[in-house]
């Protein structure tokens, strides 16, 4: 029996996470679990399952009270303290932005193995998580899809025939459009997500393509591939999920529905693929194309961006980071337009000190600068 921490617990994948535990009670116990504010979720959690511990932002002691076998955490430190002091055998992270680093950074010096959703976790410190991960041993999960397909076409392979990985975007909300049509989108929709329902940080990433540049850091940090040999691919069916191109000309794909599930069951399950009630099937008899299209980098100059930064290393990622959970956060209070969140990320790298080999702190401190950072933009403009 595998023993589960879930932080994010309320959120899209999160959710999930929590139908594939229930799905296979044979191998899997939820024994600690997190939201943010979302306290219904909460309880219907507590209700479900006997959970040891949980957590949520803000103090509940009328909550607490009626769980009296429960541990209850709250405030800043909590998660902190969840990670460090809990036993289990698997942080599965699902929050979103810059708060899911610490957390996982003390999970792993702790010795806990993780499966990752949290890609900002990555992106900001992935030299320190990755040589953590190295040091204690432990394995490191990703449960972004693309990079569980990338895990799956590197099973049974050395990495040395490896040539490239190529990975698959679908373009995002705004893919039909040019970048003369931009200016005046909406937030309404930048949330409506062509093919994949997601929370909506991540739906926003996904349409100024951040995502994709943060995947290509991700995927940079979970395969130790340099940049150079990480390509971007458009594939609007989101169908295959992404490529290993092999040295002797073989190009292995992972394909499937466009749906989290099987990524999340696959870090959970690894390396079983068990069916379960939520398995969605590819239908072979109505799918008689497959289309790709050549990454185009002036259209969508963050994913280039994203790829410079990466090669920089340092603090640079941990201001990528802050840059953009900020400046997203800003456009979904419809305090910003579309546009700018682009615009605040490289003004922000423009002014940013840089710091070659950061301490844990260092990243935490350059994160909170570019927040403010983008902050004065936003307060002066
Ligand atoms: P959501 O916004 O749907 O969920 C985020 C979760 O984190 C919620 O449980 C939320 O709590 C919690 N949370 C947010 N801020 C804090 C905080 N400061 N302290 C504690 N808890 C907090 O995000 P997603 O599930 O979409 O994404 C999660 C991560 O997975 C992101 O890094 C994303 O990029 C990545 N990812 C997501 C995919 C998807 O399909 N959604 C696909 C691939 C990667 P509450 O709501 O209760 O306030
Ligand atoms: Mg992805």
């Amino acid at each position: 029996m595998k023993k589960i921490l879930l932080l994010g617990a309320s959120g899209s994948i999160g959710t999930q996470t929590v139908d594939i535990i229930r799905s296979h009670p044979e191998e899997l116990q939820l024994v600690g679990a997190s939201v943010g504010k979302n306290r219904e979720y909460l309880e219907s959690l507590l209700q479900t399952f006997s959970l040891e511990y949980v957590y949520c932002i803000d103090t509940d002691l009328e909550l607490e009270s009626r769980y009296p076998n429960t541990r209850f955490y709250f405030g800043s430190d909590g998660l902190n303290r969840i990670v460090k002091e809990e036993s289990y055998d698997l942080l599965v992270n699902a929050l979103v932005g810059f708060a899911g680093f610490k957390p996982t950074l003390l999970a792993i010096n702790e010795g806990k193995n993780i499966a990752l959703a949290n890609k900002e976790t990555l992106v900001a410190g992935g030299d320190i998580i990755m040589k953590a991960v190295k040091e204690k041993g432990v394995d490191l999960y990703p449960i972004d899809s693309e990079h569980s397909a990338i895990f799956q076409c590197l099973q049974g392979h050395e990495k040395k025939d490896v040539r490239r990985l190529i990975i698959t975007g679908s373009g995002g909300s705004f893919r039909d459009l040019k970048r003369e049509e931009l200016a005046d989108v909406t937030l309404k929709d930048a949330l409506k997500h062509p093919v994949w329902s997601m929370g909506a940080k991540i739906t926003i990433d996904s349409a100024t393509m951040m995502n994709k540049g943060f995947e290509v850091m991700e995927a940079h940090h979970l395969f130790d591939i340099d940049y150079d040999h990480i390509d971007v691919i458009l594939h609007k069916q989101s169908i295959v999920h992404s490529m290993v191109e092999y040295e002797d000309g073989s190009t292995i794909a992972q394909l499937g529905a466009p749906d989290m599930h099987l990524a999340i069951k696959y870090a959970l399950l690894y390396p079983r693929h068990k069916a379960d009630e939520k398995t969605s099937r590819l239908d072979w008899d109505m799918l008689t194309s497959l289309d790709f299209k050549k990454m185009d980098y002036k259209r969508y100059p963050l994913v280039k961006l994203a790829k410079d930064v990466g090669k920089y290393g340092g603090n640079f990622g941990a201001i990528l980071i802050g840059a953009n959970d900020e400046a997203v956060s800003l456009f979904l209070h419809e305090r910003i337009k579309f546009c700018e969140i682009e615009s605040y990320i490289f003004r922000t790298l423009e002014a940013a000190r840089f710091v070659k080999d950061p301490e844990p702190e260092e990243i935490i401190r350059a994160n909170q600068w570019a927040i403010e950072y983008v902050d004065s933009l936003w307060a002066n403009s």
